[in-house]
This record gives C-alpha cells, sequence and structure tokens, in this order.
C-alpha cells in the first residue's frame, strides 16, 4: 500500500541518500566536493523521473504508471488512482448519456435538444422524420434555419414556452405537429414535437359530426315549429289544410325517430368491445324476413325482388350489428331503384368465404363518391335522400358492423344501370 509524501519521509529519505556521502567526504576529505556530487546525481535522478512521468502523461496512452522509485512512487500512484476515478466518472456519464439517448429514442415523440443560442445538440430519430433534420451533421445548427416557418421562428423568439405551438409539418404538408419546449440542462432546451395529425382530424370529425346531426334535426323541428304556430290560429289548420299539416307532422317525426335510432344504432356499433364472434347467426332466415321488409318497403312501386339464398349457410356473428348491415344494404337497393325494376339478393359460399351480394338496377353512383359514401351523413344527393327518409347514416353503420367481423364493404356502380353492395365474411365464421 502506497502512503502519499509527506515532509517527515521526504526529510528522512534526503538524509538516508546524504549520509553515505558526508561519512565518504569525512573520510577521504573534500567533503564540499561529495555533497555537490551527490546533489548533482539527486537532481539528474529528479529530471530523469519527471522526464518518465511526461512521457507517461503526453505520449502513452496506457493507464498504468511508470515503476518509478523513491519519492516519485506517491506521485505516479496518485495520479494513477485520479486517472482510474476520472476514467471511471466518464464511463458513468457516457452510461448516462447512453441511457437518456436510448430512452429518448423509444420515445413515441421527436425530441430536440438545443442550446440558449438556437443551436441544436442532438435530436432522436423520430425528430428526423418529422422535422427533416439530420444527426449528427446538424448538430451546432440554428434549428431556424432548418425550420424556417414564420410561425415557428417567432416561437422560438418569444420564448414562451408555457404555450405549445402548432403548425404543419416542415417536410409533409399534411401532418400538423404540436411543439413543446421547456428548460432543460443549464442554457439548453428540450423541445418534444407530436405528430398530432389524427387528433386534429377526429376533433374535425366531432365538430362535423354535431354540426350535422344538428342540422339534421333542426328541419324537422323548424317545420314542426311552424305548424305549431299556425296552430294557435284556430281557424288556419282547418279541412284540408289539418290534413296536410297532419300528414307533414307525421313525416317529419318520422324523420326524427329514423335518425335519432340510426344514430343510437351507430354508436353502439362503434362503442361495442372487440366480438366473440360465436353466437350462430341464421342469414338465411333472417334475410326470409328482409325479403318481406322489403316488398313492404317498395308498396306500389312493385320491385322485382329476387332472393337466391343459400338455406343452410349460417355463419358465427352479432346477431344485431349483421342484421343492420344486411337491411340497410336491401333497404337502400329498393330506395334508390325505380318501380318496377329488379333487385337481386344472393347468399352463398364463394371461395373466399361466405358472401352477400345485392344488386340493384337502379341510378348508381358516379366514382367519386364511392369511397366517401360510408363516411357519416355523407349522400350524393340530399334532396332525394331526405325524400326517401335517408339519415346518411346506413353505410356508416354497415361499415363498422362488417369491420367488427373482420370484412369489407366493397361497391360496384355504374351510373344509369344500378349498383352493386357486396362483402365477403372470413372463411372461420362459417358455420
Ligand atoms: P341514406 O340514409 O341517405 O340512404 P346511406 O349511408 O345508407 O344513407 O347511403 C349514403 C348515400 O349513398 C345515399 O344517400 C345515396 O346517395 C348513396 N346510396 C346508397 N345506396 C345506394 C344505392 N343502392 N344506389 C345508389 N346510391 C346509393
Amino acid at each position: 500500500m502506497v502512503e502519499r509524501l509527506t515532509w517527515r519521509k521526504l526529510a528522512l529519505e534526503l538524509a538516508f541518500f546524504y549520509l553515505p556521502w558526508i561519512g565518504i567526504g569525512l573520510l577521504v576529505g573534500d567533503l564540499a566536493w561529495w555533497l555537490l556530487l551527490a546533489s548533482v546525481l539527486v537532481l539528474l535522478w529528479n529530471f530523469y523521473h519527471q522526464l518518465r512521468l511526461s512521457d507517461w502523461l503526453w505520449k502513452e496512452r496506457s493507464l498504468t504508471p511508470p515503476s518509478g522509485a523513491g519519492n516519485w512512487v506517491p506521485l505516479f500512484s496518485g495520479i494513477y488512482r485520479l486517472q482510474k476515478r476520472n476514467r471511471r466518472r466518464r464511463q458513468d456519464l457516457v452510461n448516462l448519456i447512453r441511457r437518456f439517448r436510448n430512452g429518448a429514442e423509444s420515445l413515441p415523440d421527436a425530441v430536440v435538444v438545443y442550446d440558449y443560442d438556437g443551436s441544436i445538440v442532438w435530436c432522436n430519430k423520430l425528430a428526423e422524420e418529422l422535422l427533416g433534420l439530420r444527426m449528427p451533421s446538424d448538430a451546432g445548427q440554428y434549428i431556424g434555419n432548418l425550420i424556417r416557418t414564420p410561425e415557428f421562428i417567432s416561437y422560438l423568439a418569444d420564448s414562451d414556452f408555457d404555450h405549445a405551438l402548432e403548425m404543419r409539418s416542415p417536410v409533409n404538408a399534411s401532418s400538423t405537429l404540436e411543439f413543446r419546449t421547456m428548460p432543460y440542462a443549464e442554457g439548453e432546451y428540450l423541445m418534444v414535437v407530436r405528430d398530432v395529425t389524427q387528433l386534429k382530424q377526429l376533433e374535425g370529425m366531432r365538430r362535423n359530426f354535431f354540426a350535422n346531426v344538428s342540422h339534421e334535426l333542426r328541419t324537422p323541428m323548424t317545420v314542426l315549429r311552424g305548424y305549431l304556430e299556425m296552430s294557435e290560429d284556430p281557424d288556419m289548420l282547418v279541412g284540408p289544410m289539418w290534413d296536410k299539416a297532419h300528414g307533414v307532422m307525421t313525416e317529419q317525426l318520422t324523420r326524427m325517430e329514423s335518425l335519432v335510432e340510426q344514430l343510437l344504432t351507430l354508436s353502439k356499433i362503434e362503442a361495442s368491445a372487440k366480438l366473440e364472434l360465436d353466437h350462430i347467426v341464421d342469414v338465411p332466415s333472417m334475410l326470409d324476413i328482409l325479403q318481406k321488409e322489403a316488398q313492404t318497403l317498395s308498396g306500389e312501386s312493385d320491385h322485382k325482388l329476387c332472393f337466391e339464398i343459400d338455406n343452410g349457410l349460417k355463419v358465427y356473428g352479432d346477431d344485431d350489428q349483421l342484421r343492420s348491415a344486411i337491411s340497410n344494404l336491401v333497404y337502400n337497393a329498393v330506395k334508390h331503384t325505380p318501380e318496377g325494376a329488379a333487385v337481386t339478393v344472393k347468399w352463398f359460399d364463394s371461395h373466399t368465404g361466405p358472401r352477400l351480394e345485392v344488386i340493384d338496377s337502379g341510378e348508381g353512383i358516379a366514382p367519386q363518391h364511392i369511397d366517401r359514401l360510408t363516411e357519416r351523413f355523407y349522400r350524393v344527393d340530399k334532396a332525394r335522400s331526405r325524400e326517401t327518409g335517408g339519415s346518411g347514416l346506413g353505410l356508416a353503420i354497415v361499415k363498422h358492423a362488417l369491420s367488427h367481423h373482420e370484412s369489407n364493404l366493397e361497391i360496384t356502380s355504374t351510373v344509369g344501370q344500378g349498383s352493386m353492395f357486396s362483402f365477403t365474411l372470413p372463411e372461420r365464421l362459417r358455420c
């Protein structure tokens, strides 16, 4: 065990060194010369060790110190201990930084660390993707030179980091990003960037949805209020006028009822958790009832309803949701097919699974509308849809109900000739 240098040790060592030389000097004479020779030797010996120390510190990369002697041993060992401690600390720091970076890489958000003057220190992979930054080449660059939008520059300049900034992505104009910045280490800031495109779209959809529902309800309510106000004058609603008012009010109430019913069905289907799909659904007998209902709906229009059903083909699924989906498709076909024309419904086992096809010979749908038909409240012809009592929610219900059965609605249509709405259930749902 090496101990540190003390005055006592130094003095003892010096005394041990000089004693023999003093002895020789006293014996042979010329003591001063002998002492001078001894001092020169001490000086050379110290120079030699200084040189070795300097070589070790400046030239050699090894951690182990040169082997020293005498007073130099505690110095070499002391420096060696210091170096070892520094190296351990540096390793701890490197591990800490690595842990921070790994943590920041696995965050679902983009992270950028920048200096008080805006120069980038580090960013994670997601920041490279969302903001178009490049590491390590962008390290040290002013962040405002790389994200140049005016909103971002003034956000940086204001340094009002209590508020988040929302703006279009500098690399993809169709996505919206939210920037949040907070002071981080001394003189450094941490910027967290999230892609909020979906959130914004959902917000927009929610706003649209409420606007649509209010709009749909307002029309019948205005009509009802009009008749109610008229009824205040006993002479107004009499005779044929009353007959007309009664008819219109009943029609508007039916519309509101059907809208509320469709809304409830849609919200029930949307909110339902993943279905187990272990109930047997008797689709053939469901279609049997539907055929009668379709006939009633057709009324005097006298459509040629043709149901080609594989009577043995039952499936696993949710009875209510499949009934909603199929009935919406069949009713739509009847509503959109002119008097006396044909509507064909087929339920059969295709090579990919149980399949339903509803084929009408109605007005058809132009291609630009087809992808949007399953959006809530989307209607090709609003006025016509209202006439037929449509709420614009039917196909949205079909879409959700089918997606719970791992299936999709397929629509093919030719304007002026008719449309086919179909879906295929996965084979594993066949009973
Ligand atoms: P609606 O209650 O208005 O029928 P849907 O969601 O069921 O609402 O349908 C959305 C729109 O799709 C309808 O308004 C109509 O324009 C169109 N559509 C649906 N089925 C057919 C069909 N068989 N033929 C032509 N257009 C259809």
